[in-house]
């Protein structure tokens, strides 16, 4: 099988590569041609998935092309931008058909999932990287940014946190049923695309947390030049982690564990109010207050850990 034969089977061909009225020309020229609409801004974020680095060998195709998108569409998320499309730089050992054909499939999933498009790419002969790049639209001066939180703001995330990194034992392994949740949540991150687009003009700051909660918030804190406290007893805990260990195990997960792809917002108690009017889930964990660095405080308000400005320290 050719290169253009590859793209032309697994990619081109695919459901999420056809034409629309956002995609008006798609793969097989030199470029691909978008409709923006009208006044809009581009949003763009890039995203490589390194073999041996950020995902073992053996790992399941079809599992790792939606992790691969959904940790792309994320950014797009975190910037309340609306989806339209994505190109795929794909580096392959072999031109494996089984392999392909499931993270074609994989990515057809997530891609319908996320409304985003595949618009073009790149195939070429390589130790195993994927690397994705998304596209959206967001409205001038409405894009979330990590700098704009506000002192007095409610500190708040879009789901559960650490589930990903509970699952992160075992990836490899083979499961036991009642991990099936925690894997999905490793495997398949669902970014919270809408929940992104509800917060224009509402929340004040916003991100995705990928390295963790406290790490990430650290980067508000910074960009907004503020301090971020959390309370610890408001995190969001699945079930699903809490039954595979205990409380403070989870807690520690949720705290710097990473890849839980979930928003982390802050605004005003009246944006608060209409958000859940809504009816969208939106945990408070803590509070923006005057100062610098991230707090970590138990119920009675004692400081449990401090991280200062560089988050590296932690
Ligand atoms: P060029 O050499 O002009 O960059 P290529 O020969 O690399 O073009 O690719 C041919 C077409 O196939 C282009 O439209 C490109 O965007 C698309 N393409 C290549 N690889 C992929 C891929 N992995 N997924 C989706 N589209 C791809
Ligand atoms: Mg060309």
């Amino acid at each position: 099988m050719g290169e253009f034969e590859l793209i032309r089977r697994f990619f081109a061909s695919a459901a999420c590569a056809q034409t629309d009225a956002i995609l008006q020309y798609g793969i097989g020229d030199d470029c691909a041609l978008l409709q923006l609409p009208v006044g809009e801004q581009l949003a763009v974020s890039s995203d490589s998935m390194v073999c041996g680095v950020h995902f073992p060998e053996q790992a399941d195709p079809f599992l790792l092309a939606q992790r691969a998108l959904a940790c792309a569409a994320s950014d797009l998320a975190a910037m309340g931008a609306s989806p339209m499309g994505f190109t795929l730089a794909l580096t392959l050992p072999c031109a494996d058909e089984a392999w392909l054909e499931a993270f074609a499939r994989g990515l057809q999933r997530m891609a319908e999932r996320c409304q985003l498009r595949l618009i073009g790419g790149d195939t070429t002969r390589g130790p195993l990287n994927i690397n994705v790049t998304v596209l959206g639209h967001v409205p001038p001066g409405q894009a979330l940014k990590r700098s704009g939180a506000r002192v007095g703001d409610y500190l708040c995330v879009g789901g559960y946190l650490g589930d990903a990194a509970g699952a992160l034992p075992y990836v490899l392994g083979h499961e036991p049923d009642a991990l099936a949740g925690l894997l999905d949540s490793y495997w398949q991150p669902q970014p919270q695309l809408a929940l992104g687009q509800a917060l224009r003009g509402r929340a004040h700051a916003a991100m995705d947390i990928s390295d963790g909660l406290l790490a990430d918030c650290g980067h508000i804190a910074k960009a907004s030049q503020v301090a971020l406290v959390v309370e610890q007893a408001l995190l969001p805990l699945s079930p699903a982690l809490l039954a595979c260990c205990d409380v403070s195990q989870a807690r520690e997960h949720a705290l710097s564990g990473g890849d839980d792809y979930v928003l982390l917002f802050t605004l005003d108690e009246q944006a608060l109010g209409l958000l859940r009017e809504e009816g969208w889930s939106v945990h408070v964990i803590g509070r923006v207050e005057a100062g610098c660095g991230v707090r970590l405080e138990d119920e009675q308000g004692q400081v449990l850990t401090t991280l200062a400005q560089g988050y590296e320290h932690f």
